[in-house]
């Protein structure tokens, strides 16, 4: 059972935070071209546009299949060029893409961006399925299966504490949109029948925390209130933040304990989807690291090659030879082999960083610090061994399926071991039989 966790305190200046978080976010809504990947979270996108097609924006150009089918919307209006540009995935793989070549008429499909008045339950839930809502923490769990819970919920946790080093996309959002983002969490709450709300956000966050507490003032919601989280990674954590909210643990799901928890963004995205009847065809990402020029927080149409926003905003920093690029944080991202990379719905961050000489790994010290870091309670280097001699049933003891993938055991091995990719493996085999 899940009882605490542990984690680990990457100081002020360390969590390279501060080369971002100053700036206002940075609107580049005008991309030449975009690209829709064709999966998902690991579902299949079917194509629902021709080649040589007209769009607009809004225009259902794919639907992911499977059991959480959802629609994928066009960021921008324009010509489908291609049903099958292979281009980079933050998934680390080159996946085929609807490429759409914007001709900046903007022109909208006003059927897809129809607003409900005085929305029910059933059409916030039916309206976070037809904009296409995803998480936009990094999961792209479809919003609307974590509303469709079959009793009343007591809580609606929004989850902004971002820990990973580096991003900085959601505290720049609940400064600058506080407000609507509260109103996408009261829309939640009224989607699941909630009697209250909590923001959760790292105490040292404090210009985020006043925002989001102005704005609880102003709108006059007496049922929300900010959750001080440490400053620590992984604070972020899901079962962690519920558990500090209400004491109890869970196996699969919050909602088992009355819980419904959404990252700031998502709400935001409900509340853009609910009031201005918008699709989810833009978001907020963090394009930051020394390898950049200008560090910085950007607002982006869905499907945007991450090269384009990165010529926009200053280009690479010349003064380092050689550069490397990760999708997502520095802990839990993926390496790229390019920076032609389509912007997903999930991808929340760009990490450009100096590529140093790379330090031969080392034996294991037996130090045990990654036993000791883990939020889990594993051991990683245990789990890494057993694997290797394919023990299964010792390994099965060691349960590397409750790994979260977090990197902190990579983290802090002295011997610079891939633990985190050790442990993923062994998590994967154990979870396929
Ligand atoms: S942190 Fe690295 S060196 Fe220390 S016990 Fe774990 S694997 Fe071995
Ligand atoms: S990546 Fe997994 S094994 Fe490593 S510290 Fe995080 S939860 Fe533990």
């Amino acid at each position: 059972m899940f009882k605490k966790i542990g984690g680990i305190h990457i100081g002020e200046y360390d969590d390279h935070k501060h080369i971002s978080d100053y700036k206002e976010i940075l609107d580049f809504l005008s991309p030449e071209y975009i690209y829709v990947p064709l999966v998902e979270s690991g579902s299949i996108c079917e194509v629902r546009v021709n080649e040589g097609a007209h769009v607009d924006i809004g225009d259902v150009v794919a639907f992911r299949t499977g059991r959480f089918a959802l629609p994928v919307h066009s960021s921008i209006s324009g010509t489908v060029v291609s049903c099958n540009k292979k281009m980079w995935h933050s998934s680390g793989k080159m996946v085929d893409c609807i490429q759409i070549k914007n001709d900046f008429k903007e022109t909208r499909n006003e059927e897809s961006f129809k607003k409900i008045e005085n929305p029910t339950p059933d059409d916030i839930k039916q309206l976070a399925q037809s904009k296409g809502i995803v998480g936009l923490g990094g999961s792209g769990f479809p919003t609307f299966v974590k509303y469709n819970v079959n009793k009343k919920m007591d809580y609606v946790i929004l989850n902004g504490a971002e820990c990973e080093p580096f991003i900085t996309a959601d505290y720049r959002l609940m400064i600058e949109n506080a407000k609507e983002i509260l109103k996408g969490l009261e829309y939640i709450m009224k989607a699941v029948d909630a009697k209250s709300g909590v923001v959760a956000i790292k105490k040292n966050k404090t210009e985020a925390i006043q925002a989001i507490n102005n704005a609880i003032t102003e709108l006059y919601l007496k049922n929300v209130k900010v959750l001080e989280l440490k400053d620590e990674y992984p604070a972020g954590y899901e079962k962690y933040i519920v558990q500090r909210v209400t004491n109890k643990t869970y196996k699969a799901l919050p909602a088992e304990v009355g819980c419904v928890v959404n990252n700031v963004s998502t709400a935001f995205a409900m509340y853009e989807a609910v009031e201005l009847g918008k699709p989810l065809i833009e978001r907020v990402v963090t394009f930051t690291g020394y390898g950049l020029n200008n560090p910085r927080n950007v607002r982006i149409k869905i499907g945007t090659n991450v090269s384009e926003v990165i010529e926009k905003i200053g280009s690479y920093n010349t003064k380092y030879n050689d550069l490397f690029l990760i999708t997502g944080g520095p802990m839990t991202g993926a390496t790229m082999y390019s920076d032609n990379v389509c912007i997903n719905r999930a991808m929340g961050c760009v990490l450009v960083l100096p590529k140093h000489e790379e330090k031969a790994t080392e034996p294991c010290l037996g130090c045990g610090k990654c036993s000791a870091i883990c939020p889990m309670n594993l051991t990683p280097t245990e789990i890494k061994r057993v694997f290797t001699i394919k023990d299964t049933k010792l390994l099965e003891a060691l349960k590397p399926n409750k790994c979260i993938q977090c990197g902190l055991c990579s983290y802090v091995c002295p011997s610079r071991i891939d633990l985190t990719e050790a442990v993923g493996k062994a998590k994967a085999f154990v979870m396929k039989r």
